[in-house]
């Protein structure tokens, strides 16, 4: 695990900038982790009060995550990932899911937030099938490029790529399905995608009051449609049971255990390149 992080104490060697919300941290709050500040709870608390099942999302989501992970190890052999917008480390992170089924999986942790990294670091100190490198998906070559994924990872072999809870930061105009594409181009055939992203199709008015909390905040949000989810996909084939909210995608739960769509309000899916 990672210190407390003393709001007056910490010395940062880089300049975390802990006056302003940052999303990681964010979303460390919602999980119940450690690793945030004042200005980071407080958004936090504002975007669960326009949308009170926000920490269910997060979770959701992250059990997404570890199913993902889980299938594509067991079931489509996969052995290396590149997992971007890696986040802070949490419980049941990408490496522990992957290596608890494939003792030799590796993973490259991919974060624009200087944080990430140095915890990363940390954590990650004595284990070399894991890494956790600083770089932005809006320069996507930056990560294929890197040399701590290339050492890492072998691209003429197919690897999954998680593109997990990060698109919604990722503008319009900042061209996604680009981004996407030149990731697709630089993995072998037979490599995966697996996304996820909040929506305002299911519960419209409270999901944009997380957005309007996000951006009030200096994050931008941009909440996508299904169709517009799907367009991420393009050029890929994806896996059964294609894209659902994430709470239902092979979860193995009936409808009843399982959270409402509204209450999640976040699509995920996996395609195969
Ligand atoms: N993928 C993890 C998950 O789903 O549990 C963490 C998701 S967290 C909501 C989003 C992460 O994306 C944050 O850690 C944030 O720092 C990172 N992020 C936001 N914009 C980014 C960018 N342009 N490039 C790389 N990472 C980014």
């Amino acid at each position: 695990g990672s210190g407390h992080l003393d709001d007056a104490g910490y010395q940062p060697t880089t300049d975390l900038r802990t006056n302003q919300p940052h999303a990681a941290r964010m979303y460390d709050f919602l999980l119940g982790g450690r690793d945030h500040f004042a200005a980071d709870r407080q958004a936090a608390k504002k975007a669960l009060s326009a949308f009170p099942t926000l920490r269910i999302a997060a979770e959701e989501n992250r059990r997404f995550l570890g199913r993902a992970v889980e299938y594509l190890v067991r079931e489509a052999g996969i052995e290396q990932f590149l997992d971007i917008g890696s986040g802070l480390p949490t419980a049941e992170n990408v490496h522990q899911v992957a290596q608890r089924h494939s003792p030799g999986a590796r993973v490259v942790y991919v974060d624009n937030d200087p944080i990430v990294l140095a915890h990363g670091r940390a954590l990650l100190e004595e284990d070399t099938r894991t890494t956790v490198i600083q770089a932005d998906v809006r320069e996507p070559r930056s990560i294929l490029e890197h040399p701590g994924a290339r050492q890492l990872l072998d691209f003429s072999r197919p690897m999954a790529v998680l593109v997990v809870a990060l698109f919604h930061f990722i503008g319009d105009d900042e061209d996604p399905i680009g981004i996407l594409r030149t990731l697709r181009d630089a993995v072998a055939p037979g490599s995966y995608f697996v996304l996820s992203h909040a929506t305002a199709e299911i519960s419209p008015e409270t999901a944009l009051g997380v957005q309007r909390a996000y951006r009030a905040q200096g994050v931008p949000l941009t909440l996508r449609d299904r169709a517009q989810f799907l367009e991420f996909f393009q050029g890929m084939e994806l896996v059964e049971p294609r894209v659902q909210v994430v709470s239902d995608w092979r979860s193995g739960l009936t409808e009843g255990q399982r959270p409402s769509h509204a209450e999640v309000s976040w699509y995920g899916g996996i395609a195969r390149v």
